[in-house]
């Protein structure tokens, strides 16, 4: 597919998480119709009687017009106020049951993958094993129910898998309905 959306590094495909889509739609912040639609949070006590194309996202126009923010800085621990700001007012958010946060690895927030289940998350078994090792210490003492939770995930729960900016290592974590 040859879309020439926006490079997110935070997000590096957007349609693929459902985060943008095709639409007609006009964006409220330029005006345009751009054939591609944000669809998942914005946080603004401001109203927006609509949604932003990628490029108001890309260049913070929709999050400078709005005062608003993509996503909650919650999480975003130890990284830079750079990569902060990037992540919350130039970068698409994602949709989840919880309130969506980003992921941070080696000092840099990852990149959002996607929404996964079991079987995509044990194709990166560094994901599976972090994630065990997180809901454990979580409070997750019955290892049979732990792992009972872990093989369903994607039937009501399911996993939101990120990709390390700099090492490439996988992680994620769990949300549930
Ligand atoms: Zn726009
Ligand atoms: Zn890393």
């Amino acid at each position: 597919m040859s879309v020439s959306l926006p490079f997110f590094r935070y997000h590096p495909d957007p349609l693929a998480t459902g985060s943008v889509r095709a639409s007609a739609e006009t964006c409220v912040c330029c005006d345009r119709s751009t054939g591609w639609i944000y669809t998942a949070t914005f946080y603004t006590a401001q109203e927006t009687n609509g949604n932003f194309c990628p490029w108001c996202i890309a260049d913070g126009a929709a999050a400078e017009r709005f005062a608003g923010e993509f996503t909650d800085a919650y999480g975003l621990d130890g990284v830079s106020e750079e990569t902060l700001h990037e992540v919350t007012r130039r970068t698409p958010g994602f949709h989840a049951w919880q309130d969506p946060h980003w992921l941070v690895h080696c000092q840099d927030a990852a990149a959002f993958i996607g929404e996964v289940g079991y079987t995509e998350l044990a194709a990166h078994s560094e994901a599976l094993d972090q994630l065990r090792l997180d809901l454990r210490m979580d409070g997750w003492h019955d290892a049979s129910q732990l792992e009972h939770f872990l093989t369903h995930l994607g039937q009501g729960a399911s996993a939101m898998l990120f990709r390390c900016t700099v090492c490439d290592t996988h992680i994620a974590y769990a949300d549930a309905s």
